[in-house]
């Protein structure tokens, strides 16, 4: 049978969860100095969770000193050694799959499906391809030699809670770092557990230590003197504040923000194809995704077409449950998030789009939001600027080639792109025009941790995956 057959609501999920979590600092759980926790709501049904602790600067403090200390013995590693841990823990990951995408789908809301086939796969495939870097490093850098920088610190979104964890300790241990991190308030949970596969890995206690907070936590490590790096990813709000306290400070530092991807739709593409590409693009983890192609720019000849198959396409979207491996679009990560995109979708029918949300029956508790279209939308509107960060797609046309590249680009963002034509060389003249650092042709949302991903202008700075994200971790010499 399908292991991943899930009852709606299956009552072994919370066996997998704890009642209250401890921080991971020297390779022990401990409690926070405060004794003080916060909440973890699952925005399934908006109920208590689990209990999170909240670390004080005393117990940043004494992550740090943890992971210096861990950087003296780790750093000398060989590569080979490094790379040994980094498969234990991929191969963990791919053992207790199950038990962590149950975990991330009740935490965070994304449909257990995604957890299952996306980010704990993923998340293993980040772990495995930087094992393998661990004793290569000198191909990265010909007769040079690449140091390692110090303990790095690590400031993580909701969105992906696992995947992002991954993106960010596999290269840092792989370069022979030592890692402070902190996940997301709303999404700790899986972090919180990849402690107990670090343990079970046998990892050196400090290697990797594992803080939870909010905001005040997360600043905490970015202005920690001992500190060598900052690697932060989260909205470009945050990233401009983070940029500007560590101005001077000699840090290394890495921002990936956030999108306002353009989708961008020729006359000559396979449009069944676009339309499924569109909608992955706009509605996979419920738009909370920093590359979600929330802007669909579509050749005028062909608006009304593929707005048509669009709109047949929603009706068919599966919104509710996350629990449910049938369900296609699950909850929003927070209230607060919900209110965000209520916000931003009513500021679209004032200032003037047409909306369309297909009829869905949303449970009744929990926090969820139905795909939405708006056509008729102008690049002066704020759905046309602003990061919804939510299942909403905004409509707009052009003309020709020029055009779409000018409002592709008519933006403060540049992390992704995506081209939907028959023609190749169509497709390289826009891939060199467009100022994002991911152009997707006639696919969206595909990933290989062997490919650098990173942003232009305020998307960011620095690269995670592939051979350059090696270097963002390193010193060369
Ligand atoms: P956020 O900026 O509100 O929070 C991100 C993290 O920073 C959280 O852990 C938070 O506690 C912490 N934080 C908050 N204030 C801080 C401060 N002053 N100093 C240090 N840390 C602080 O972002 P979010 O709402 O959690 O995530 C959504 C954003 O992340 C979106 O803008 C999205 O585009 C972006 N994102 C970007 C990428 C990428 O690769 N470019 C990937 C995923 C998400």
């Amino acid at each position: 049978g399908d292991l991943w057959e899930f009852d709606p609501a299956p009552e072994s999920a919370p066996a997998y969860l704890e009642d209250r979590y401890k921080l991971f600092i020297d390779g022990k759980h401990v409690a926070p100095s405060s004794r003080k926790c916060f909440d973890s709501i699952s925005p399934r049904d908006g109920k208590k969770l689990a209990e999170i602790p909240q670390a004080t600067q005393a117990d940043v403090d004494a992550a740090f000193a943890a992971a210096k200390k861990a950087f003296v013995s780790w750093s000398k590693l060989p590569g080979a050694e490094r790379g040994k841990y980094l498969f234990r823990i991929a191969r963990l990951l791919q053992d207790r799959s199950r038990e962590f995408a149950v975990a991330e789908t009740l935490d965070g809301g994304k449909p257990i499906k995604e957890s299952r086939d996306f980010d704990l796969p993923m998340a293993a495939a980040h772990f495995f391809y930087h094992a393998g870097w661990a004793d290569k490093l000198q191909y990265v850098a010909p007769g040079r030699t690449l140091e390692p920088l110090g303990v790095v610190g690590q400031v993580i979104p909701w969105n992906f809670p696992l995947l992002m964890l991954a993106w960010k300790i596999a290269p840092a241990l792989a370069t022979g770092n030592t890692v402070v991190i902190k996940p997301a308030e709303t999404t700790s949970i899986t972090a919180l557990k990849f402690a107990t596969i670090l343990e079970q890995a046998g990892l050196p206690p400090g290697v990797v230590n594992i803080v939870t907070g909010a905001g005040e936590t997360g600043a905490a490590i970015v202005n920690h003197p001992d500190a060598a790096k900052i690697a932060f990813t989260g909205s470009t709000e945050v990233g401009k504040i983070i940029q500007r306290s560590l101005a001077g400070s000699g840090k290394k530092l890495t921002l990936e923000l956030g999108g306002k991807a353009a989708n961008i739709v020729f006359d000559d593409a396979p449009l069944d194809q676009a339309v499924e590409g569109i909608v992955n693009g706009i509605f996979f983890n419920q738009g909370h995704v920093c590359c979600a192609g929330s802007r669909l720019l579509v050749q005028e000849g062909i608006e009304k077409e593929l707005v048509a198959r669009l709109k047949r396409r929603l009706a068919t979207l599966r919104v509710g449950d996350p629990m449910d491996k049938n369900t296609d679009i699950g909850a929003i990560n927070s209230q607060e998030q919900l209110t965000r995109i209520k916000e931003l979708v009513k500021s679209g029918i004032d200032e003037g789009a047409d909306i369309h949300q297909p009829t869905c029956k949303l449970p009744g508790n929990g926090f969820y939001f139905p795909p939405t279209l708006f056509t008729g939308v102008a690049q002066s509107h704020r759905i046309a600027r602003e990061e919804i960060f939510g299942p909403v797609l905004s409509i707009m046309t052009f003309r020709t080639p020029e055009e779409a590249i000018e409002k592709a680009n008519n933006t403060c963002y540049g992390l992704s792109a995506g081209v939907w034509t028959d023609k190749g060389s169509k497709i390289l003249k826009m891939a060199a025009a467009l100022k994002a650092g991911v152009v997707w042709a006639n696919t969206y949302n595909k990933f290989d941790p062997s490919s650098p991903f990173g942003g232009y202008k305020e998307s960011g700075f620095g690269r995670e995956g592939g051979k350059h994200g090696l270097l963002d971790y390193s010193s060369l010499r």
